[in-house]
């Protein structure tokens, strides 16, 4: 039996040796940056001539990897593979699918620096967001893998005198992952690991932004032995090939994380009964947010001020768990904002790779276009008080933006921008900021800063969203400690890195048995 689950602990930037080690594999990855990647289908490695380059976000110029592209007659081959592998792993002793997670876990802590400096290259993560996100990765697999020992076990039923009965967790079929851009490692690596030691095969298709350390993490499983077809990498045009993986006959489930308009896309496709399926399509989808944090007249505000700053740009705000929206009580709205403009004013906005960056690009250029109509969009609907603009011109870089005074009916209150904005509104009373927080149709994260018991009790049963947070910034959600996903159209609350998560995956058969 494995030891207990506890979280990774974060590597410590404040110490100089630490950042020596990070600039080291920073160097190591560039040299090796520009390589070619092949898809793989049943272990075996294949070049097509359509392929697409990976480009640093900070600096455009920079290849970080070519990569092959699947069209229709591999995406089919993909699928073929995986359901003639699925005979074989769903018989897998689930000890021996939790113990590739296991060797895979120790693998990447091992080498931990380069795939978190391989983010810094193509996600344009500072070192801290990438450490952190290894770190996540992580801890994926090793609670996974534990999870699924836990599944393994007998589970618990009301004994009969007559019978012996018998519950078993059994796995579903051939899964389609498709994971997001933003954590392209960490949910990347826990939404495939997750489907795969309960004994599903899957084809996963990475993020057309990050395929790189996809690649990287597949190769890290082929690595530890996990068998061919388990995993068949299949990067292509969503479209076109994830349409025709979605829509397959064989597939079995769907696991989704990324955009509601992709997510419900995906959800009507799969709703739709293909010639010769035998099962309803299972779709498993965790979209996005408008994430609010309010702030009572009885707080800390420094604190929230801290949690606001972390909240909306750590990471230029390209977490769906980033805050979007800020609510803050009349009597200390100005106070809160003044607070929040000056520390965010002090944002170290850079090429991520320097230590010294708090704040990186957008990941490319449709993203960078969009965030920025939504600052022309928010001087029509509020005060710009801070930011609004770019930096460097070979990257994608917007600043840290604020704008004040925004009615929670505003596009930049409803819309998910996906960036670096963040929108402001005075409310008259607890009660009314608390209705200004739940105007939306997401429900992912959200936070009360408040010293007010009473109102944290009424947002604990009132605030509609998934993750809810008092007194504590609305981001970074640690595996087994804080399950993670929301209600609404924030998808469909399958609760990543929580007890409840590998059941997705599985179907309960019960056995009963007279003697
Ligand atoms: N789990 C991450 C967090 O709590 C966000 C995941 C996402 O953006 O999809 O910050």
């Amino acid at each position: 039996m494995r030891s207990e689950f506890k979280n990774e602990v974060f590597v410590n930037f404040k110490e100089e040796g630490n950042n020596a080690e990070y600039d080291a594999a920073l160097k190591k990855v560039e040299a090796e940056l520009g390589k070619v990647y092949p898809l793989m289908i049943g272990g075996e490695k294949m070049m097509t001539d359509r392929k697409i380059d990976s480009i640093n976000p900070a600096n455009t110029s920079q290849v970080i990897g070519t990569v092959s592209q699947a069209d229709i007659p591999l995406a089919e081959k993909a699928i073929q593979t995986a359901a003639a592998t699925f005979e074989t792993w769903k018989r897998t002793d689930p000890g021996e699918r939790a113990r590739y997670l296991f060797r895979a876990a120790a693998l990447l802590r091992r080498r931990r620096h380069e795939f978190s400096a391989l983010m810094t290259f193509e996600a344009g993560k500072t070192r801290v967001e990438a450490d952190v996100e290894t770190a996540e990765a992580i801890d994926f697999l090793e609670f996974y893998g534990r999870e699924m020992q836990r599944l393994s076990l007998p589970q618990p039923l009301t004994v009969s005198e007559e019978e012996e009965n018998e519950l078993y967790y059994i796995p579903l079929g051939v899964g389609v992952v498709i994971p997001p851009w933003n954590f392209p490692l960490a949910i990347m690596a826990g939404m495939t690991t997750a489907a795969v030691v309960a004994g599903n095969t899957v084809v996963l298709k990475p993020a057309s932004a990050t395929p790189v350390i996809a690649a990287k993490f597949v190769e890290l499983l082929e690595e530890v032995g996990l068998p061919p077809g388990v995993v068949n990498f299949l990067p292509g045009p969503g479209g076109q090939v994830g349409d025709y993986l979605v829509d397959h006959p064989l597939t079995r489930f769907i696991s989704f994380t990324g955009s509601r308009d992709v997510g419900l896309r995906i959800n009507e496709r799969a709703a739709k009964t293909q010639p010769g399926q035998k099962w309803i399509k299972r779709v498993v989808a965790e979209m996005g947010g408008k994430d609010a944090i309010i702030v009572d007249q009885e707080a800390d505000l420094d604190l929230a001020a801290d949690v606001i700053t972390t909240s909306a740009f750590g990471f230029s705000g390209q977490k769906c768990s980033a805050c979007s929206r800020v609510i803050v009580h009349e009597e200390v709205y100005d106070t809160v904002l003044n607070k929040v403009v000056e520390r965010a004013s002090k944002l170290i906005m850079s090429n991520p790779a320097e230590a010294s960056a708090n704040l990186g690009p957008v990941i490319d250029e449709k993203a960078y276009a969009k965030i920025l109509e939504y600052i022309e969009i928010g001087k029509q609907e509020g005060r710009l008080v801070l930011g609004g603009g770019t930096g460097e011109p070979n990257g994608y870089f917007i600043e840290p933006t604020i704008f004040a005074d925004v009615e929670p009916t505003a596009r930049i209150s409803q819309e998910e921008i996906f960036g670096p904005v963040v929108a402001f509104t005075k409310a008259a009373s607890f009660d009314e900021a608390l209705e200004f927080a739940n105007n939306t149709v997401y429900g992912l994260t959200g936070a009360v800063i408040s010293r007010n018991g009473a109102h944290l009790e009424k947002a604990r049963r009132e605030f509609f969203v998934g993750n809810l947070y008092f007194n504590r910034k609305c981001t970074g959600a640690l595996v087994g400690t804080h399950p993670f996903g929301g209600f609404n159209m924030s998808g469909t609350d399958s609760k990543a890195g929580g007890r409840d998560y590998l059941l997705l995956f599985t179907q309960a058969k019960l056995v009963s048995d007279r003697f």
